[in-house]
């Protein structure tokens, strides 16, 4: 799999054709390229679906001819959408590079794929604050949102670099969030009293 990866993010595809498509510039997220299709229509596809044949024009004039074409561009369409968004990880890394772009905060990762795989290796199978179970494959929106894994900067000054990230569970990401310390020792003290 790394292999494959390090082989698309090196691929230089600049003017070549695949179908319809001519690549452009390759994106930021390692493994897309920018294509231009005859029509002048402009999207971000998955180097394996160039190279492998499975994307060969926008889903519009993937509509003409043949006539499943408008099946398979749903399918094109579907897969290139599991593609990008299938793992919450990929999720979690996007919303950390957008918080970074909002807060003024590092992105130490050259890509949302990159982090994602950062998240993926660093994720435990326990939370490390609260000792619950960390579930992968769920979302925060989802059942089980006290146990889906949540980055958490070591220290909130710092930015989403890989020093200063841990990934921890949405219930104590959500606690340390909501609650100052002044609050979060008076609660501490307020438990344990007596
Ligand atoms: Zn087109």
């Amino acid at each position: 799999m790394r292999t494959g990866l390090d082989m698309a993010r090196r691929l230089d595809l600049s003017g070549r054709v695949f179908g319809k498509w001519t690549a452009i510039e390759r994106s930021p997220d390692s493994g897309y390229w920018k294509c231009r299709c005859t029509c002048g229509i402009e999207n971000f596809i998955p180097v394996s679906n160039l190279t492998t044949g499975k994307s060969t024009a926008c889903v519009k004039c993937g509509h003409k001819g043949d006539g499943n074409g408008a099946r398979h561009a749903a399918l094109r369409r579907n897969g290139e959408h599991a593609e990008r968004s299938r793992t919450n990880e990929y999720l979690q890394a996007a919303a950390c590079k957008s918080r970074a772009k909002i807060a003024g905060l590092a992105f130490g990762f050259a890509s949302v794929s990159e982090c994602a795989q950062w998240i993926r290796a660093n994720t435990p199978t326990v939370c490390p604050v609260l000792g619950i179970p960390l579930i992968r494959g769920i979302g925060a929106r989802h059942g089980f949102r006290n146990n889906a894994p949540s980055v958490d900067r070591v220290d909130s000054k710092n930015g989403y670099v890989s020093g200063n990230m841990q990934v921890i569970s949405f219930r104590a990401n959500a606690m340390k969030n909501d609650a100052t310390q002044d609050e979060l020792e008076r609660f501490a003290r307020w438990v344990l009293r007596g």
